[in-house]
């Protein structure tokens, strides 16, 4: 018969728990976001350096990053 560790069994069972609420829980924000930033799909941005997404109307072709301050060149 194989032996589990009560306490072991126990942790491992709550963490999976709680890693199914966060990963339901970062999804259901991620698709939230997405969704109220659509209507402006063409001024929307993410930053290669740090991920930032934000909105920049003005620019369409290189936009800099209120965050890192690097500049973005849109993908063609
Ligand atoms: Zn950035």
């Amino acid at each position: 018969m194989i032996e589990v560790n009560l306490s072991f069994f126990l942790t491992a069972y709550l963490l999976l728990i709680l890693a199914i609420f966060f990963f339901t829980w970062v999804h259901i924000e991620g698709r939230k976001r997405f969704r109220s930033l659509d209507q402006q799909e063409g001024y929307l941005w993410q930053c290669p350096i740090c991920a930032f997404i934000y909105l920049d109307p003005e620019e369409d072709k290189l936009s800099r990053c209120p965050r890192c301050q690097s500049f973005n060149k849109r993908p063609a």
